[in-house]
């Protein structure tokens, strides 16, 4: 089952946006990142859909881990999106932006 994430989504009084940005991203040593300031994920254009999938869960992950203060470790938080990763994939679960659903 494929989930549009383009509209973005809640985590409590906040509305997180989800964008796809190339330019942005360039050059950076990473597949995606979560503003907290303007509540929005950017993530990497031009990447496997499995890929596109793990690091929205990752920012995701990061979102929460911001808004409720839980202080996770990076390190919590990679295993979270590696979890979570996993299982959602496992019982059909794909994020996808639009119907763009990465390079593969
Ligand atoms: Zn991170």
């Amino acid at each position: 089952m494929k989930v549009d994430i383009s509209k973005g989504f809640d985590i409590g009084a906040l509305h997180f946006n989800v964008v796809v940005d190339g330019p942005r991203m360039q050059g950076e040593h990473t597949f995606g990142v979560c503003c907290h300031i303007t509540q929005t994920i950017i993530l990497r254009d031009n990447v496997s859909a499995d890929r596109l999938s793990a690091t929205f869960l990752h920012e995701l992950v990061e979102a929460v881990n911001n808004q409720f203060e839980l202080q996770l470790p990076h390190s919590s938080i990679c295993a979270l999106e590696s979890g979570l990763s996993q299982a959602l994939k496992g019982l059909g679960i794909e994020f996808v932006i639009g119907g763009s659903n990465g390079t593969d």
